[in-house]
């Protein structure tokens, strides 16, 4: 069988993450959360002072420190899935609050930190047997990907997931502020100059709306076959 990369793009908290890992599991591939990287970036910036109070950047210094972010995905013990380290730190659980989920936009729309990020990941797809998602992994990352899925869902349902993710996590969320914060990483994504959110011609759309996780889980895995496969 050969190797393929497998490209899952969409919006914001669409069930993208889990989808990927779990086809990657079953098929032996790598998994890579493009979307864990940008939220890295995001984090050290805002350690060091470089997100104002009212959400703007100090675009310069973040771009001249971006030699200095390293991001690796490790195995933890006690974790089937790997962690993101910043610099040697484990953050997995701190990327993902909603504080850096409402700087994340801004900082992935700036092209340096794009560029960046995008030969990082290029890299790891080297070798192909890769899993990846994230925003524009069919159309910037990996055009030539093999397999391209575009998930598909309402922002309301999208929110909903999220904002259970959160409550199980124990922050203390209102589900009106889940709900504005993946409009706005929306709309951001969607207008960004830089390789914005768009589905690519050649990708397969999956509609997350009207399907169970297992339906979804199967016509992955049924996909990934017919062209890997092939
Ligand atoms: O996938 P996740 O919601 O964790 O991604 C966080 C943010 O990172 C997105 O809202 C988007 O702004 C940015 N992102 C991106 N390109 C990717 C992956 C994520 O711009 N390939």
């Amino acid at each position: 069988m050969k190797k393929i990369i497998v490209a899952i793009d969409g919006y914001s908290s669409s069930g993208k993450s889990t989808m990927a890992k779990q086809l990657a599991a079953e098929v032996g591939y790598a998994y890579v959360d493009s979307g864990a990287m940008y939220r890295a970036v995001t984090l050290y910036a805002m350690r060091r002072g470089l997100v104002n109070p009212d959400g703007s950047l100090l675009t310069d210094e973040l771009c001249a420190a971006l030699p200095d972010i390293r991001i690796e995905f490790r195995v933890v013990p006690g974790d089937a899935a790997s962690h993101t380290f910043l610099n040697g730190e484990d953050v997995e659980r701190e990327i993902r609050t909603l504080e850096v989920s409402s700087h994340v936009s801004p900082v992935a729309a700036v092209p340096q930190v794009r560029h960046a990020l995008t030969a990082m990941m290029q890299e790891y797809g080297k070798t192909k047997g890769i899993v990846m998602d994230g925003r524009d992994i069919g159309t910037t990352v990996f055009p030539d990907a093999e397999m391209k899925v575009f998930v598909d869902a309402s922002a309301e349902v999208r929110a909903q997931r999220r904002y259970k993710e959160l409550l199980a996590k124990g922050d203390e969320v209102s589900f009106e502020d889940v709900l504005r914060n993946v409009q706005e990483r929306d709309e951001i994504d969607r207008t960004r100059k830089e390789s914005p959110l768009r589905q690519a011609e050649d990708a397969l759309v999956l509609d997350n709306d009207n399907l169970t996780r297992e339906q979804q889980a199967a016509w992955l895995l049924e996909t990934f076959h017919r062209i890997a496969d092939a």
